[in-house]
C-alpha cells in the first residue's frame, strides 16, 4: 500500500483522513503521554527551562516536533495543552533492593531498617528463599509497622540466580517514605542475599543500564520509575534527566514486554532535547516504545541514516525523520492496542 495522501489537518481539529488506493479512512491515532522533568537536586529549578513554566515550555517544543515526525504514520501524542508534564524532586531512599547482586537466594539473617526515622526490626529472613520470597516476608513487617509497600518482581537477569524483587515503601499520603539503615548496622545480615536502597542522585548523573539490566534497569532508574511513575496503562512516560552517569547515551526506554517490568517508558538527558531538530531523538525513544523493540536497523546493516529509527544521528539534511510504512504499521497496533484511539 502507497499512502499518497498528505495528512490533512481539518478546521476545528484532527478528523478522519482517507488514506491510500482504497476507500478505507484512517484515523489519527493518540499516544497518551505523561512527562516528568525533574530537578537537579529536591527544591531546585528544574533541569531543563530554569524554572517550571519554562520547563514546561520546552517540553511542548518537543511534542511538537515529534507529532511532525510521527505524521507520516498517522500517529500524534495529545495535544500539549493535555499532557501531564510534571516537574519533580528526584527521588530520595523510598526503594529496597531484594537480590541486587546477582539475584542470589538467602542464606539466613536478620533486617534492620528505619523508615522516615523510626527504627524497625530486627526482622528475621530464613535460609534458602528467593528474592521475591524475601521481599514478600519483608512486605508483611514493613506494612505491619503502618507503611504502604508496593511489591514488583524485576526478571531474571542473564547472569542472575534468581528475579531480583523491588519493595517500593510509601507513607500514609502515598508519598514515598525514606528508608534508612539502623546507624552503624548493616540492612541485613545475610551474607549471600543482598539487601539495598534505592535512591536518585542526579549529581554524578543517572546510573545507565548494562547488558545485564537491558530490561529491568538499574536501582537507581527503578527508583526513579517506581516512585514517580502514574502507572496509568495505555500511558507512555517520559522522564527528563540532566545526563546519564559515565556514558554517552542521551536516551534509554524500556519496552512494555513479559520480560520487562518499566514497560512504556523512556529517559532522556537535556542534551536528547537540545538535538531535538537534529537527532529527533525524541521522537526516536518514542519510536522504541510504539515498536517495542529496541533494537536499530543499523544492527541488521542498514545505512539508511536518514531513518529515525537509525542509532547515529544524521548528517542530511533535516535529521533523521522517516519511518518506513512497516514500522508505522507495526506503530499503529501497538497503540489501536493500548487503546488509544482518538
Ligand atoms: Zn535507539
Amino acid at each position: 500500500m502507497v499512502w499518497v495522501v498528505a495528512l490533512i489537518v481539518l478546521v476545528g481539529g484532527w478528523g478522519s483522513v482517507a488514506v491510500g488506493e482504497d476507500s478505507s479512512s484512517l484515523s489519527i491515532l493518540v499516544v497518551r503521554m505523561r512527562v516528568i522533568v525533574l530537578r537537579g537536586s529536591p527544591g531546585r529549578a528544574p533541569i531543563v527551562g530554569g524554572d517550571d513554566a519554562g520547563a514546561r515550555e520546552v517540553i511542548r517544543h518537543q511534542i511538537e516536533v515529534a507529532n511532525q515526525v510521527m505524521s507520516q504514520c498517522y500517529i500524534q501524542v495529545e495535544s500539549s495543552d493535555e499532557v501531564d508534564i510534571v516537574i519533580a524532586d528526584p527521588p530520595g531512599p523510598c526503594l529496597l533492593s531484594v537480590g541486587e547482586k546477582y539475584g542470589l537466594p538467602s542464606s539466613g539473617g536478620e533486617v534492620r531498617l528505619m523508615i522516615d526515622g523510626g527504627k524497625l526490626g530486627p526482622w528475621n529472613i530464613a535460609g534458602d528463599l528467593t528474592p521475591e520470597q524475601t521481599a514478600r516476608v519483608l512486605f508483611r513487617y514493613i506494612e505491619n509497622a503502618g507503611f504502604r509497600p508496593e511489591l514488583t518482581v524485576g526478571i531474571r537477569g542473564p547472569a542472575d540466580a534468581f528475579a531480583r524483587a523491588d519493595l517500593l515503601v510509601r507513607g500514609g499520603e502515598g508519598t514515598p517514605a525514606e528508608i534508612r539503615r539502623w546507624p552503624h548496622e548493616s540492612l541485613t545480615t545475610d551474607s549471600m542475599q543482598s539487601i539495598d536502597i534505592g535512591i536518585v542522585r542526579l549529581d554524578d548523573g543517572l546510573e545507565s543500564y548494562g547488558v545485564n539490566e537491558i530490561n529491568m534497569g538499574t536501582l537507581e532508574e527503578r527508583t526513579l520509575i517506581r516512585a514517580l511513575s502514574s502507572k496509568e496503562p495505555g500511558t507512555v512516560e517520559i522522564f527528563i534527566v540532566n545526563r546519564f552517569e559515565g556514558s554517552h547515551k542521551q536516551g534509554e526506554s524500556f519496552i512494555a514486554s513479559p520480560a520487562g517490568t518499566l514497560g512504556d517508558t523512556a529517559i532522556l538527558d537535556w542534551r536528547a532535547l537540545g538535538r531535538a531538530r537534529t537527532a529527533y531523538t525524541f521522537a526516536h525513544e518514542l519510536g522504541h516504545l510504539l515498536l517495542g523493540d529496541l533494537s536499530h536497523p543499523d544492527s541488521r546493516g542498514d545505512r539508511r541514516t536518514w531513518l529515525l529509527m537509525h542509532s547515529r544521528a544524521s548528517s542530511a539534511v533535516g535529521g533523521p525523520r522517516r519511518i518506513t510504512e512497516e514500522q508505522c504499521v507495526r506503530m499503529r497496533a501497538r497503540l489501536e492496542e493500548m487503546g488509544s484511539m482518538f
